[in-house]
């Protein structure tokens, strides 16, 4: 059986690193990005512990090298601005193993070296043919413009991401739901005095900031600001300097000193602010008759809350790979994974509520010590169908 996998970011390169031996499979990759090229190098990324449990149980050395290229993430903090604290937790409390916090750019890097052979970069997807024996053949351009035609594929996976190619040609592009808040990453490359280490969050009213120290001594600073409605574009005026500062900082209060810190950074590097906004998309599994499978962001973009996007595709390419292993297809895929990522995403949005319209951040932050959120996430960190 002949799989052809478009796009070796997280997914992608987890699923070709569990077929890479698997009998009876022959497996190519393809991705846009040249070697060198790094997208969103410098920015961070939290991924869950459950994410660490699957490459624990199913790709022992990958979960070494992410660990390796990693810190890790223990705790979870909610404070306001003021620095009162409205929640405190160790992940070990609800989760079989830390989390990691680490940049992209080494996610990428650890888990794309081992299908670095039988992958081919600089290779775009563009459109889609059927070979004589009815196979779909993917149609890809090099970045001089010339077009290559691989040949015909069995099964071919979209591991392409949000703005998935692969899921646009065969199910029509899918409509983002957005929810009314503008996000913001900065990379702080030298944070020898950064007040904090692990992972906290500050809220200002439905402001918040996110931020941790990244390997390496950078630390990583995200914001959440409030738009006017839930398809509002992000106005110009919130980009500036003075209203980044206005967002985070308390009025009547001083601020403390770790929000101090951040605004302090954000103002020094405002032009490096990279924005976006919080969005997700509908769930798909498949087409084209089992034909094609769709694992990651190209099947479920979720909102970022809970820092799962990077943590289900990895969770994705290893249940995939697993069935796909020994002989199942995209139906028994989907069986084990999208209640799972249903699951996921309900539960993502629900942890938005202190940031959403109407939403109370310190009551909201404080109701997150109780059983029902804390049982919540003991299911995200553990309990993954299929491994
Ligand atoms: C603001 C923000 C913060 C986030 N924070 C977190 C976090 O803390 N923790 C977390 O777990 N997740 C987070 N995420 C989500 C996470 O980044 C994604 O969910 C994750 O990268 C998805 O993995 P993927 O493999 O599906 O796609 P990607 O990692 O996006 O990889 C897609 C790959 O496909 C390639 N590609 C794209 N188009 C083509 C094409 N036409 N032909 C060939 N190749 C192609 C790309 O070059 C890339 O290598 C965040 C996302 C955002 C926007």
């Amino acid at each position: 059986m002949r799989i052809g996998i478009i796009g070796t970011g997280v997914a992608g390169s987890v699923l070709a690193e569990m077929l890479a031996d698997a009998p009876g499979l022959a497996i190519e990759a393809f991705d846009r990005l040249q070697e060198d090229a790094a997208a969103e190098a410098g920015t961070g990324l939290n991924v869950g512990p459950n994410a660490l449990k699957a490459l624990r149980l199913a790709l022992p050395m990958r979960h070494a090298a992410v660990r390796a290229a990693s810190l890790p993430w223990r705790r979870w903090f909610i404070d306001a601005a003021w620095g009162e604290r409205l929640f405190d937790l160790d992940l070990l409390d609800v989760a079989e193993e830390p989390g990691i916090r680490l940049r992209w750019s080494e996610l990428y890097r650890a888990l794309r070296a081992p299908v670095a052979a039988f992958t081919r970069r600089g290779l775009a997807l563009e459109a889609l043919e059927e070979d004589p024996a009815g196979r779909l053949a993917p149609v890809l351009r090099d970045t001089e413009g010339a077009l290559h035609r691989p040949g015909g594929f069995d099964l071919l996976v979209a591991g392409d991401g949000r703005y998935s190619r692969l899921r646009a040609l065969t199910a029509g592009v899918p409509a983002p739901r957005f929810h009314g808040i503008a996000l913001t990453r900065l990379l702080v490359p030298d944070a020898a005095d950064c007040p904090y280490d692990d992972y906290g969050q500050w809220f200002n009213g439905r402001a918040r900031l996110l931020s941790y120290r990244l390997p390496g001594g950078g630390a990583y600073i995200a914001g959440s600001v409030p738009l006017p409605a839930p398809e509002a574009e992000v106005p110009e005026a919130v980009k500036s300097a003075a209203h980044q500062a206005a967002l985070y900082l308390p009025r009547d209060r001083v601020a403390c000193p770790a929000v101090a810190w951040m605004v302090d950074r954000i103002r020094r590097q405002i032009a490096d602010l990279h924005w976006a906004r919080l969005q997700d998309s509908p769930l798909l599994r498949g087409a084209c008759d089992g034909r094609v499978l769709f694992l990651g962001d190209a099947a479920h973009a979720m909102v970022p809350t809970l820092g799962q996007g990077a943590t289900q595709a990895i969770e994705d390419g290893i249940v995939a790979g697993l069935v796909l292993r020994r002989g199942g297809g995209v139906t028994e895929i989907g069986a084990l994974r999208d209640a799972r990522v249903e699951f996921v995403r309900a539960f993502s949005l629900e942890a938005s509520d202190t940031m959403l319209p109407g939403g109370d951040p310190v009551e909201g932050s404080r109701a997150k010590t109780g059983a029902d959120f804390l049982g919540k996430l003991r299911r995200l960190y553990t309990d993954i169908p299929g491994l």
